[in-house]
C-alpha cells in the first residue's frame, strides 16, 4: 500500500500526543525529532525535512495550539496542514485550452510513460472528451507496439508512422490527423532514454518548440524517491514542465518522492499512478494524500 512505511512512522511519532491533555513545548520537540527522523528515513529531500519541521513546530508552540483544549491534536492538525501544503496544497488540474489540445508525455524508461498515456486516455475519456494517442517513443523497441496494444484494449486510437520517421515530424502528423479526425485531446508519447542526456532533451524540446503543448507532463517512477525528485529538477530545467505524473506510487512504501517533488521543483504533482492496471490513474489531491498518511 501507498505510503505504508512513512504512514506508520509518523503515526507513532505523534500517537505520544494524541490523546494528552496537556501538551508542552518539551513534547512537541520530542515529538517533531521522531518526525524528522520518519521523513528522513521515507527519503524526502533534507531541505525540505528542515524545512517542514521548523513550520509546523513554530506554529505547534503556538499559544492557541498548546491552550486549546485538545492540544495533541491540534498539533496533529498543524502536520496535516503542513503535508497539504507540502505537496501542493489543492489538486492541481490540468489546463487544456487549445483545439486539439495536445499533451506531451516525457519521462525516462521504465518509469510508466507509455502506460501513463494510455490511462490518461482512458481517464480522459470519462471526462467525455475523445483522445487521440501519438506513439512517439521510436528508440524504446516495442513501445509503439505496446500503445497499440493498450489503445486496442480500451478502444482508443493510435497514430503511429513506425520507429523510422523523426518524433518531431511523427507529433506533427499525429495533431494534424487528430484535427482531421474531430479529437479534442491529443497525448503524444516520446521517447526515453535510460538515462538524461541531451539529444534526448534536444529531442523534446524540438517536439515542445513545435507543437506548443498545453501540457507537457513528466512521468517518474515514486518508488525511486530522491532520484526521481532529480529527474524532476532537471526536466524542468530544461523544458518547463506543466506537471509531474507519479507512477508506482501502489508500492511505494516511503513517499520520499511525493513529498519532496513539489516543494523542489514548484512544478505540480498532477496525477498519480496505483497500479498496473489502466484505470488505475488518479488525480493527485494533496489533502487526502496527507489525511491518508496521518491515517
Ligand atoms: P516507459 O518505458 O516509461 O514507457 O514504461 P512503461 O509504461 O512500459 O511501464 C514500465 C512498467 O511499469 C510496466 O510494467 C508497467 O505496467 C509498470 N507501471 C506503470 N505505471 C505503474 C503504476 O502506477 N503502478 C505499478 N505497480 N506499475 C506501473
Amino acid at each position: 500500500m501507498a505510503f505504508e512505511g512513512l504512514s506508520e512512522r509518523l503515526q507513532s511519532a505523534l500517537q505520544k500526543l494524541r490523546g494528552k491533555g496537556k501538551v508542552n513545548e518539551a513534547d512537541v520537540k520530542a515529538a517533531m525529532r521522531e518526525v524528522r527522523l520518519a521523513l528522513l528515513e521515507a527519503d524526502v529531500n533534507f531541505k525540505v525535512v528542515k524545512e517542514f519541521v521548523s513550520k509546523v513546530s513554530e506554529r505547534a508552540v503556538g499559544q492557541e495550539v498548546l491552550k486549546s483544549l485538545t492540544p495533541g491534536q491540534q498539533v496533529i492538525k498543524v502536520v496535516n496542514e503542513e503535508l497539504t501544503q507540502l505537496m501542493g496544497g489543492s489538486q492541481a488540474k490540468l489546463s487544456l485550452t487549445s483545439k486539439p489540445s495536445v499533451i506531451m508525455m516525457v519521462g525516462l524508461q521504465g518509469a510508466g510513460k507509455t502506460t501513463t498515456a494510455g490511462k490518461l486516455a482512458h481517464y480522459l475519456r470519462k471526462q467525455n472528451k475523445q483522445p487521440l494517442l501519438v506513439a512517439g517513443d521510436v528508440y524504446r523497441p516495442a513501445a509503439i507496439r505496446q500503445l497499440e496494444v493498450l489503445g486496442e484494449q480500451i478502444d482508443i486510437p493510435v497514430f503511429s508512422m513506425g520507429d523510422q520517421e523523426n518524433p518531431v515530424t511523427i507529433a506533427e502528423k499525429g495533431i494534424a490527423h487528430g484535427k482531421e479526425e474531430g479529437h479534442d485531446v491529443v497525448i503524444v508519447d516520446t521517447a526515453g532514454r535510460l538515462h538524461i542526456d541531451e539529444t534526448m532533451m534536444d529531442e523534446l524540446k524540438a517536439i515542445r518548440q513545435e507543437v506548443s503543448p498545453d501540457e507537457v507532463l513528466l512521468v517518474v517512477d515514486a518508488m525511486t524517491g530522491q532520484d526521481a525528485v532529480n529527474v524532476a529538477e532537471n526536466f524542468n530545467r530544461e523544458m518547463a514542465l506543466t506537471g509531474v505524473v507519479l507512477t508506482k506510487l501502489d508500492g511505494d512504501t516511503r513517499g520520499g518522492a511525493a513529498l519532496s517533488v513539489r516543494a523542489v521543483t514548484d512544478c505540480p504533482v498532477k496525477f498519480a499512478g496505483m497500479g498496473e492496471k489502466v484505470d488505475a490513474l488518479e488525480p493527485f489531491h494533496p489533502e487526502r494524500m496527507a489525511s491518508r498518511i496521518l491515517g
